[in-house]
């Protein structure tokens, strides 16, 4: 197993990255997606810089034009001067450690500016999938300088919905003619989004989409004192409505600042991060433990009416500490 690089070669690549070298940037991101002792030398060398990044997440069924649209909103933010980095998180495909954005064309216009950073993490198959490495990707990102991350998530699953929900801001994406109003509702991004956006405004349709959702939001609506969700027309392959996207991201963030929720929502980041990382650690330690009393053994012994689930859970939770002791 390779060694875990000391905490100063973590610290140098952070001001490597800071000083514009993506490189560095792309190592540290390497080094959190390998997880486990290396992600503990980078966490531990981020740990004193307090978030600065705005953090935006989008997401969306596949074909609503999410990849069109951060492109784009790249381009946006772009011209506002900011250093803007891109994660897309994909976690329909295998995990390959920073899969290279070969079928994102879109982005190609990005890839010269040394402001832009995108990063592609491909996590089926893996350990805990991506619940674990989204945020210190983000964290890595933040440090290095990038003052707006956007997480694109594929798909509007749950584990999706809940990555995008940990940025500052959520943007979700519908377009016409996918049957997203319904699909909108099923899958609980409606109490997600700060931003919908109706992409794809120059189909027909797009009307529709914009009134289906207004009327879901009204009947969802939330108490005086909280945000009003955006309901945004986007052109993403024409780059039109992406200033008004950025605008009422700002406004967004504005609204978090002003009425103290956005504690809120690192507290509720930083809660995931903490939970998701002992998660892992936990399934890594009932791996180790293997061979006290197996999980495999506590599972046949639960099956054939041997054990009950709730001491078997203990005997295991009890071996995982002596592992770990
Ligand atoms: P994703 O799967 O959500 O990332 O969607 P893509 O960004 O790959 O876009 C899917 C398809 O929709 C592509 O062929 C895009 O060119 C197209 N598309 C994206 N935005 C628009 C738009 O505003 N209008 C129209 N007509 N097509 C768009």
């Amino acid at each position: 197993m390779r060694l875990p690089p000391p905490e100063q070669e973590v610290a140098a690549l952070v001001a490597q990255g800071r000083d514009g070298d993506p490189r560095a940037t792309a190592r540290l991101l390497s080094l959190v997606e390998a997880g486990s002792s290396p992600l503990r030398a980078v966490a531990r060398a981020l740990a004193d810089s307090a978030p600065q990044a705005r953090t935006i997440g989008v997401t969306g069924s596949p074909g609503v034009g999410k990849s069109t649209l951060v492109a784009g909103l790249v381009a946006a933010y772009r011209e506002t001067g900011a250093r803007v980095g891109v994660l897309a998180v994909d976690p329909t495909s295998p995990f390959t450690g920073g899969a290279v954005l070969g079928d994102r064309v879109r982005m190609q216009e990005h890839a010269t500016d040394p402001g832009v950073f995108i990063r592609s993490m491909a996590t089926r198959g893996h350990l805990g999938g991506l619940s674990w490495a989204t945020p210190q990707a983000v964290r890595v990102l933040d440090a290095v300088g990038y003052e707006v991350v956007v997480v694109e998530t594929v798909g509007v699953g749950q584990s999706e919905v809940e990555v995008a929900g940990l940025a500052d801001t959520t943007v979700v994406v519908l377009a016409p003619g996918l049957g997203d109003g319904i699909q909108a509702a099923k899958a609980g991004i409606l109490e997600v989004g700060d931003v919908f956006v109706v992409n794809k405004a120059d189909r027909d349709g797009a009307d529709l989409v914009v009134r289906d959702l207004t009327a879901m939001l009204r009947l969802a609506s939330p108490g005086p004192q909280a945000w009003t969700p955006r309901v945004l027309r986007t052109i993403a392959s024409r780059q039109e409505g992406l200033d008004a996207l950025v605008q009422a991201a700002h406004e967004h963030h504005d609204w978090l600042e002003g009425s103290g929720r956005l504690r809120q929502v690192r507290l509720r980041r930083a809660r995931h991060e903490v939970e998701a990382l002992a998660e892992a650690e936990f399934h890594r330690a009932v791996g180790a433990a293997l061979g006290e009393p197996g999980l495999d053994e506590l599972a046949a012994a639960v099956a054939d009416g041997r054990l009950d689930p709730y001491a078997a859970a203990d005997t295991l939770v009890a071996a995982v500490a002596r592992a770990r002791g």
